[in-house]
């Protein structure tokens, strides 16, 4: 059986932080980590200033601390990809700073093998597998969609060299961007991998793209009932953010200033739509950025979000740590 080990997620929004390990050869230097609770509190202090007011507490769902395994992490996500075959729209996201774990925790390390799969390999792989065992009540279909959104541009990143496109997604799916059909984990793998390549056309390195733009990976399923021929829809949207962190505008101009500005507006546009869904306002902000507006259905109304904070375990990060987390609280 697959889920009797998982308790229940309650809530539509769920936020889990998740800290980075020291990488290889980072071993001797201070971390801001002060204190990782059993019921998601974490208190971080700047190792570099003493007294008062160095040390703040956050609360979050859960907190992952540095040991924590992909496996671990996904248990935890995993009811949440049963509930898009009973017609859910899903979204999980990963917020942080550069280089903090939001694509580790979202696909893996670069070079995958099946142990160190991320978020979205294993949830692909649940969904197949969950469609096999209600095959012979439910016939399952389903479509992946991937986009980058970069300076407010909608790009599809699946169809033959990427091409831009404005279009604004009006429904579940993203307007004009192509759906591929897949039928296992290994056609995602390999969508993916086209997705992925197509990204760093124009691009000068692959981490600097990747930092400073969206990546949203959409399944779309669509389940028909053989006795009664009823459809049911779900989605699940996975979305690699780009990096957090406050560029100096004294530092920056031209297009890299443009660049900042467009990922400020957009992760502040998210930022509104989740606190408005958290706090149950009536008017939820989605209009302001092509970011919410393709995630639009999946957040809100009968959606379920999740999000990774993810940390930088390092001293020197404290201030942007405590931005992000800030960032988090607000919302959860
Ligand atoms: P981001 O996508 O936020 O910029 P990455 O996911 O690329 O950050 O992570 C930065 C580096 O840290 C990469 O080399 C990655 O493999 C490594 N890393 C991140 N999280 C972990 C983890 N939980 N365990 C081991 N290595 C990690
Ligand atoms: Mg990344």
């Amino acid at each position: 059986r697959l889920y009797n080990e998982v308790q229940e997620l309650k809530g539509n929004i769920r936020v889990y932080c998740r800290i980075r390990p020291f990488l290889p050869g980072q071993n001797n230097k201070q971390t801001s980590i002060e204190y990782i609770g059993e019921n998601g509190e974490l208190v971080v202090a700047n190792p570099f200033k003493q007294g008062k007011d160095t040390h703040r507490l956050f609360k979050f769902n859960k907190v992952f601390g540095q040991a924590s395994t992909q496996e671990e992490v996904f248990l935890d996500t995993r009811p949440l990809i049963r509930s898009i075959l009973d017609g859910y729209n899903v979204c999980i996201f990963a917020y942080g700073q550069t280089g903090s774990g939001k694509t580790y925790t979202m696909s893996g390390p670069s070079i995958t093998s099946k142990e160190d799969w991320g978020v979205n390999y294993r949830a692909l792989n649940d969904l197949f597998q969950l469609t096999q065992i209600r095959k012979n009540t439910v016939v399952y279909e389903v479509g992946v969609q991937m986009v980058e959104i970069y300076n407010e541009q909608v790009r599809d990143i699946l169809s033959d060299g990427g091409v831009w496109n404005t279009a604004l997604p009006n429904g579940l799916a993203v307007p004009d961007a192509s759906m591929h059909s897949v039928r296992s984990t290994e056609d995602v793998l390999e969508l993916m991998n086209i997705g992925l390549m197509n990204r760093t056309v124009g691009a000068t390195a692959l981490n600097e793209r990747s930092s400073r733009s969206h990546c949203v990976l959409s399944v779309h399923v669509r389940g028909v009932d053989v006795e009664t021929d009823s459809v049911l829809r779900g989605s699940l949207h996975l979305v690699d953010l780009a990096g957090s962190e406050r560029v100096d505008r004294s530092e920056v101009t031209g297009d890299r200033l443009k660049e900042a500005q467009h990922i400020n507006k957009s992760l502040s546009a998210l930022g509104d739509v989740i606190f408005a869904l958290a706090h149950k306002n009536p008017h939820v902000p989605y209009r302001n950025s092509k970011l919410t507006q393709v995630l639009q259905s999946s957040l809100g109304g009968q959606a379920k979000t999740l999000m990774f904070v993810q940390v930088n375990p390092d001293g020197d990060s404290y201030a942007e740590t405590v931005s992000t987390l800030k960032f988090a609280e607000r919302v959860s």
